[in-house]
């Protein structure tokens, strides 16, 4: 289990407004996701609520990853892989129309100038794949 860290304090408050499944999902990933990629994860809650999208709704959180060892950033390949698993086990619920593709519950990028992360989004429809809560 690592733990979950808030990059500002104003964070802390957010957590508590955000859904209920946005919370298991980021509990799930403190206790499930991290261990196989990487040994000792910090894992910090960069960005939550805040007038963009989803994030508006209390329905996403910006996640970072790194080596608490030495605080860089694990390879790319590890880290598209912890995308992938958290895919593999949460489905978000809804396809794109313009696509045909669902949507996904953790998308790994980096926006602008920002530092790569994940971001995360559940709607109500969110749940694991194998309905498992
Ligand atoms: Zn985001």
């Amino acid at each position: 289990m690592s733990r979950i860290a808030f990059k500002t304090p104003e964070l802390i408050d957010h957590w508590h407004q955000l859904h209920p499944t946005l919370l298991d999902v980021v509990r799930w990933m403190a206790s499930e996701v991290w261990e196989p990629i990487i040994r000792q994860p910090y894992m910090t809650i960069t960005s939550a609520i805040r007038d963009d999208g989803i994030h508006a709704w209390g329905r996403a959180v910006d996640v970072s990853l790194r080596d608490s060892r030495n605080n860089s950033l694990l390879p790319l390949a590890r880290r598209t892989r912890a995308a992938a698993l958290i895919n593999g086990v949460w489905r978000y619920g809804k396809v794109n129309p313009t696509t045909g593709n669902e949507y996904e519950v953790c998308y790994h990028h980096k926006v602008g100038d920002s530092e790569w992360h994940y971001h995360i989004q559940v709607r109500d429809e969110t749940g694991r794949r194998d309905g498992w809560r």
